[in-house]
């Protein structure tokens, strides 16, 4: 496919589009917005931006979305804190994982001279491919039917804030050291790119505590056998990862109270209170 475009005074200029038809298929009926044009010494590159407005959805439900190592875990919860949906999905972080054990094993073998060597550089750049193909297409179709999913329940979809998970100790580093943030921001941006084009509403919240603290109680959490944790101060049992998305959820609520928004009874539960229907869930 080419692109053709008219400059002043007559000039036109046809580039070749390397996205694929698909990406360029999408965009159909959109507005043009504007070009970036870079030069980078060898050649121009010309990204196109296109712009699109969307009527925003007046969210009903609420989807709180946990990030861990090997799932992702939403869950929908109605204003009232009760839960409506509960729903994982695996991540590929151990196919990841494995391509990059290979580029280290690889750079460990070769520590001076792998830079230099093509056919060492191509096999170290083959495996970054296959990480960037993997994590890339993970993320477009997670946020894909996640995003299908709020505008079912017309969610207020809720995120982690990223960007605050570094000064928070242990989760930071837990994340960092695995995999690092950038496949995790990947993902959130899928969510929330496909999210906002279906009109939806997209926060992000601090994450901190949010797997370690009592939902009920505040009180500090404790393993409590495979997945679970458990709160000696009060008792509540839960699965880590379901908890995670209740705090998640309690986080917006006491943020964004929504008094008189059309679906929320008069008599809506405090935002501190405990979403029913989680004592003992598990798996
Ligand atoms: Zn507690």
């Amino acid at each position: 496919m080419t692109l053709t475009l008219k400059l002043h005074s007559n000039y036109e200029v046809r580039l070749r589009l390397i996205a694929a038809r698909e990406r360029v298929e999408r965009f159909r009926g959109w507005g043009n917005y504007e070009l970036v044009v870079k030069y980078d010494g060898r050649s121009f590159w010309v990204s196109v931006y296109f712009k699109r407005s969307v009527r925003i959805v007046e969210p009903r439900t609420v989807m709180a979305i946990d990030l861990n190592f090997d799932n992702v875990t939403l869950a929908v919860f109605a204003l009232s804190g009760r839960l409506l949906k509960l729903k994982r999905f695996k991540t590929p972080h151990r196919k990841l994982l494995t391509h990059r054990m290979w580029i280290e094993r690889i750079q460990g073998r070769y520590p001076r001279s792998w830079r230099f060597i093509r056919g060492i550089r191509r096999a170290i750049e083959r495996h970054g491919e296959k990480i960037r193909n993997i994590s890339w297409g993970y993320a477009h179709k997670l946020g894909d039917s996640i995003a299908e999913l709020a505008l079912r329940y017309r969610s207020a979809v809720v995120l982690e804030d990223l960007e605050k998970l570094r000064e928070n100790g242990k989760r930071g580093r837990e994340f960092n050291k695995r995999l690092g943030l950038w496949f995790y921001r990947r993902v959130q941006f899928c969510v929330e790119y496909e999210a906002r084009e279906r009109g939806l509403e997209v926060v992000k919240v601090n994450p901190r505590g949010t797997s370690s603290r009592c939902p009920r109680c505040g009180g500090r959490l404790f393993e409590d056998g495979h997945r679970a944790l458990s709160c000696k101060k009060c008792g509540f049992v839960g699965d880590r990862d379901v908890i995670a998305t209740i705090n998640i959820y309690r986080r917006y609520v006491s943020r964004y109270p929504r008094c008189g928004v059309p679906g929320v009874a008069p008599n809506a539960p405090e935002p501190d209170e405990i979403p029913s229907g989680m004592r003992g869930e598990r798996g």
